[in-house]
């Protein structure tokens, strides 16, 4: 069956693989997004609304074209760091973003959502793998403004019919795995594409030595010292908001859900480097530095929850496969990677 769907962020980094994905299934798709770090060329056969949710008349206008028989909302932003040293961009854009999206839903009777949340909203683990029992209790803006969207969708859906499945992302990585789409991020922060760029460097002619590749602490309380991270597919994430989508559709579940989606592996940063230079080939060499303000030692999945309630099931449960999509773009696209 043909669905209407409304992507927020959808020119990002995972909203425009979802948006392919839609796409690819038949469904009709309309991209709403502010461009502020989304790119307009990576939308490509959906219909386009340039648009801010800070603005209640931007997100009123997103559905003035169509009745929507779903959103999914990816439009927010998403750097730990940069939420401790700029909370109020996390609680606008997240905050009254999705606040505005809300209304603007319930103004036309809108009443399916998929929500990109993250593992950001448990804070430090009690207990490993984390379940979605996991006390939430985050430790930086970003977290705790993806749980307040969470807590508000949670209110709407037992107030005004709101049904909502939230899916809480441990670490999203890789990419197109025809090559199509990328990871582009500007400012990077993130593991995988910092590591990836260090190797386009060397494969530049850089020199090993040059390195600006910083590994944040190494003397946590793990094997090797270095953080521990369950890095899960952008196509696997995207297959589970497809299900999460089937699932609000077909009334099999409604009210507030949420899901956690990783691929309950964790692997260390040394054991993530170490994979990027056997991938690569470069001699990806880095410096280590003082830890990152918020980064928890071990960051592990229970995705058993979206496992036997969605149907889902990753295709990706090995890092150098994960590596190998990403290597793939970051290699033919090196100017664009870069940015
Ligand atoms: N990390 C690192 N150097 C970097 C970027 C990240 O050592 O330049 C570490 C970071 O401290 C964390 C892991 O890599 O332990 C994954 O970080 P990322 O920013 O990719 O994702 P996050 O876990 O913050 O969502």
């Amino acid at each position: 069956m043909t669905s209407s769907v409304l992507v927020t962020g959808g020119a990002g980094y995972i909203g425009s693989h979802m948006v392919k994905l839609l796409l690819r299934q038949g469904h009709r798709v309309t991209v709403f997004d502010n461009l502020s770090t989304g790119q307009r060329d990576a939308v490509q056969g959906a219909d386009f609304v340039k648009g801010d949710l800070r603005q209640a008349t931007d997100a009123a206008r997103a559905f003035s074209g169509c009745q929507f028989d779903v959103v999914m909302h990816f439009a927010a932003s998403c750097y730990v760091g940069e939420s401790v040293q700029d909370p109020a961009k996390y609680y606008t854009n997240n905050v009254i973003g999705t606040l505005n999206l809300l209304e603007a839903m319930r103004a036309v009777q809108v009443k399916r959502l998929v929500f990109s949340s993250t593992c950001s909203t448990y804070g430090d683990p009690v207990s490993l793998p984390m379940s979605e029992d996991h006390p939430q209790h985050p430790v930086n803006p970003y977290g705790m403004t993806k749980l307040t969207a969470e807590r508000a969708m949670a209110d709407y859906g037992r107030a005004y019919g709101l049904d909502t499945v939230a899916l809480r992302y441990f670490n999203a990585a890789g990419c197109d795995p025809e090559g199509a789409l990328g990871e582009r991020h500007d400012p990077e922060t993130h593991l995988i594409p910092l590591v990836l760029r260090e190797a386009l460097r060397l494969r530049a002619g850089g020199k090993p030595e040059d390195t600006q590749l910083q590994v944040f602490g190494d003397d946590f309380d793990t094997p090797d010292g270095t953080c521990i991270r369950d890095y899960v597919h952008i196509a696997d994430l995207c297959a589970a908001h497809l299900l999460a989508m089937e699932c609000l559709i077909g009334g099999r579940v409604s009210g507030f859900n949420a899901f956690n989606l990783g691929t309950e592996k964790g692997y260390s940063v040394k054991e993530v480097i170490e994979t990027c230079r056997r991938i690569t080939g470069q001699d990806i060499r880095y410096r280590v530095s003082g830890r990152r303000a918020g980064d928890p030692a071990r960051l592990v999945a229970s995705a058993a929850r979206a496992r036997a309630e969605l149907g889902w099931s990753p295709e990706f449960n090995d890092l150098a496969e994960i590596v190998e999509t990403a290597w793939r773009w970051f290699s033919r696209e090196p100017a664009r990677a870069i940015g």
